[in-house]
């Protein structure tokens, strides 16, 4: 059963070849023995997603077909859940239980998936590698002494390791993509205002977006379609109508034009991972597409300008976790500031406490048009490139990743190694575009990722092109050995 896909799975649930609570007893079983390989969990619901199981069997006994009833999901850490420890991989939230659900959580609850528990990520969803977690490191399962990626490693390792179908994620700067590429997945970061962030734990507000990672592009359509949509909690959650993505996947691409942007193909690529990139090339080509060779000139300044922004953001956000109003709270203090400095002392991370103090440096009277100001200027200019390509491309097509997965503990000492991880991925949050990854084949028995980006709101035509390259590839099948 757990080798189905999430489309498979809905089809074998239909036939009634097995029921939601089999289902789900069954990945809870896998999760009890196989988890503690990956530590992709932090909190594992039994009792409600045996609950939820029954009663999308009973929805189903009452004639209801949809596609996700009895669906096997899990959550991102930082989705917060009614009742349910809601961490965000923190010390200073790690006994917070959400008074309500994410309007993510409630759509896909609506829908009738069952979500067996809540997953790992970076503390706060700040990093690449899913190590900086207060409940320890999340594994990679096609190599356990490497990194599944970040921030949504948790979501990652579950799914590539066959423990959940799919599972919601959030990308700030690529923590949906990257941890996918690192993984063999597919995962979709949608345009910024596609779907609702009520409820989702606030990093950096004006990047945040969440999305789906899942086997395959028809899985990551699957769940879009219901969790994309406006929501009247979320000021910038956009009220336009959701496309049919399912409905899309099968266009051809015939006259599809992809473009090419150099600054992808440069220095500090590994070139084993151009080339799975160029053959996926392709393989598009042999569909009919044609290819552009394009430029992103400013590209180069993506990083120092996400590295300013993301921290001032999430410096503003981070100050409410203050000690009193929510989470952890300091022993014996000796008097208000005492508690205040001594909670977030004691209750953040090293890299979240990184974050605060460069994004409260950057906001500060004096430092804020030298900083934050230019990093704004820069966000500009990266969407200008963005809206400069796209009026001679359809889709852009690159590596998601410069590297695979590299050894845990490799880049802790040093966060700037783990930062240029990021290059590729995070002007597309810088822009608000959305952008998706795929899996382009394997380097080292390690996978590698193929990111492809599309103009504001064309989520439907990366699904389609995901979806016409998995007809005819493999890649995405593959498991990994032991799991
Ligand atoms: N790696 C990036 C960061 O550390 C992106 C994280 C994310 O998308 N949440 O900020």
């Amino acid at each position: 059963m757990h080798q189905l896909t999430l489309a498979e799975t809905a089809r074998a649930l239909a036939a009634k070849e097995f029921s939601a609570v089999e289902l789900t007893r069954g990945l809870l079983a896998r999760i009890r023995q196989l988890d503690p390989q990956l530590n992709s969990f932090i909190t594992v619901t039994e009792e409600p997603a045996l609950a939820q199981a029954a009663a999308a069997d009973a929805r189903r006994a009452a004639g209801e077909n949809g596609a996700l009833l009895g669906a096997p999901l899990a959550h991102k850490d930082l989705f917060c859940t009614k009742g349910v420890l809601t961490t965000c991989a923190s010390k200073i939230l790690a006994n917070f239980q959400a008074p309500y659900d994410a309007t993510v959580v409630e759509k896909l609850a609506a829908a009738g998936a069952v979500s067996l528990g809540k997953l790992n990520m970076d503390e706060f969803a700040m990093g690449s590698a899913s190590e900086s977690s207060h409940f320890g490191a999340v594994k990679n399962p096609w190599d356990t002494s490497r990194v599944a990626g970040g921030s949504s490693g948790g979501s990652a390792a579950a799914v590539a390791a066959r423990l959940i179908s799919a599972a919601t994620g959030t990308d700030t700067g690529g923590s949906i993509r990257q941890p996918a590429a690192l993984t063999n997945l597919t995962g979709i970061k949608p345009t910024y205002g596609r779907v609702s962030r009520w409820g989702m734990i606030a990093y950096a507000s004006s990047l945040d977006q969440g999305g789906p990672l899942a086997r395959t592009a028809e899985d990551c359509a699957l769940l879009l379609g219901t969790m994309a949509g406006f929501d009247p909690k979320d000021s910038t959650c956009v009220d336009a109508p959701v496309d049919d993505y399912l409905a899309m996947l099968n266009q051809p691409l015939a006259g599809l034009r992809i473009g090419l942007p150099k600054e992808y193909f440069g220095e500090g690529l590994d070139a084993r991972i151009a080339e799975k990139v160029l053959a996926v090339v392709e393989e598009l080509k042999k569909l009919g597409a044609t290819v552009k060779d394009i430029s992103l000139p400013n590209m180069q300044h993506a990083i120092p300008a996400y590295y300013v922004i993301a921290p001032a953001e999430a410096s503003s956000n981070l100050s409410r976790f203050d000690g009193v109003r929510f989470g952890y709270r300091c022993e014996n203090p000796v008097n208000l500031e005492d508690l205040y400095k001594r909670s977030r002392g004691e209750g953040f991370g090293a890299e979240v406490k990184r974050r605060i103090m460069v994004g409260t440096y950057a906001l500060s009277a004096g430092y804020y048009d030298a900083y934050y100001l230019k990093a704004q200027k820069i966000r500009r200019l990266i969407k200008n490139d963005f809206v400069q390509a796209f009026s001679e491309v359809d889709v852009i097509l690159g590596p998601t990743t410069p590297n695979p997965a590299w050894k845990l503990g490799e880049k802790s000492a040093d966060p700037v190694s783990a930062y240029l991880e990021d290059i590729y991925t995070i002007t597309a949050n810088l822009a608000g575009i959305p952008g998706l990854s795929m899996p382009a084949g394997f380097v080292d028995g390690l996978p590698v990722g193929v990111q492809l980006l599309a103009p504001y709101f064309q989520e439907a035509r990366l699904l389609n092109v995901a979806h016409q390259y998995q007809q005819v590839s493999d890649w995405h099948t593959r498991t990994p050995a032991g799991f």
